[in-house]
């Protein structure tokens, strides 16, 4: 618990990650953009300069909610296919309906599903990622599995995904700025502040940089490392199925 806030049970995540996502999600686009001050853009693109999307390639976005990762992947690999999985289907209809205005629907496929239970076979894509979903997840070292599972040999795993602080005073500031502002924020513009206190919650729980290192290569994944975005505010881990 932080802040008096509580943590929550582990059987009623997957019920709260839907329903705060599915009340959000016509306007998840737009909060993004304010609530991280345009920040998780620069943050996708230190993904896809690190991921260095390649013609051809068969991305699986988890948690892919409207589509900014598949959306980036398909463009700067000039022609590839994405499949979009997300566990709340109103964030999919989001998506689609960008990828119709921006004409790459023939290149996406919207699938609703849980990422610790892909309905995918085995090494099925080139190119597994997940970007601020992984911490949603119940149980996260199931899904780092199931994507060792679905990746193909030589196949690349990219997780972009809050994360910890390297010092405890510079950690302190940060978490008392996003414990009072964020969910004030949320209530303010989205008249919504429990979602954007799950939210700061949610980001506070989740393991830091070395201990989610620890994770990914259990699930089998070869030369892991991560990199850190804006001092560890966020962080990309990367680990190749080899
Ligand atoms: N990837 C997008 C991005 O970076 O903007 C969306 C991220 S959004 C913060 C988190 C998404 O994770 C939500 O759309 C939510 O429905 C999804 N999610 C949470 N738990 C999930 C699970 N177990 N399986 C699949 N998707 C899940």
């Amino acid at each position: 618990t932080h802040f008096g806030f509580e943590t929550v049970p582990e059987a009623e995540k997957a019920g709260r990650v839907q329903g705060v996502f599915g009340s959000v999600a016509s306007k998840y686009d737009v909060m993004n953009d304010v609530m991280s001050m345009g920040i998780h853009r620069i943050w996708k693109d230190a993904m896809m300069d690190w991921l260095a999307p390649r013609k051809g390639q068969r991305l699986l976005d988890v948690a892919g909610g409207t589509g900014d990762i598949s959306f980036r992947f398909l463009k700067r690999a000039g022609e590839a296919h994405s499949t979009v999985l997300d566990i709340t289907e109103p964030m999919l209809v989001e998506g689609r309906k960008r990828a119709e205005a921006e004409q790459m629907a023939s290149s996406l496929d919207w699938v609703v599903g849980d990422a610790m239970a892909l309905p995918f076979e085995d090494n099925t894509f080139d190119v597994y990622t997940i970007s601020f979903g992984i911490r949603n997840v119940t149980r996260p070292q199931e899904a780092l599995n199931e994507a060792f599972r679905v990746l193909k040999p030589g196949g690349r795993l990219m997780v972009l995904e809050f994360s910890q602080l390297p010092n405890a005073a510079m950690q302190k500031a940060y978490d008392a700025y996003s414990f009072n502002v964020i969910p004030r924020m949320g209530k303010l513009i989205a008249n919504d502040a429990d979602s954007y206190q799950y939210l700061v919650e949610s980001i506070r729980n989740f393991p830091d940089q070395e201990t989610f290192l620890q994770m990914v290569k259990t699930a089998g994944f070869e030369n892991a490392s991560y990199r850190n975005l804006s001092l560890g505010i966020a962080a990309l881990h990367s680990g190749w199925k080899i």
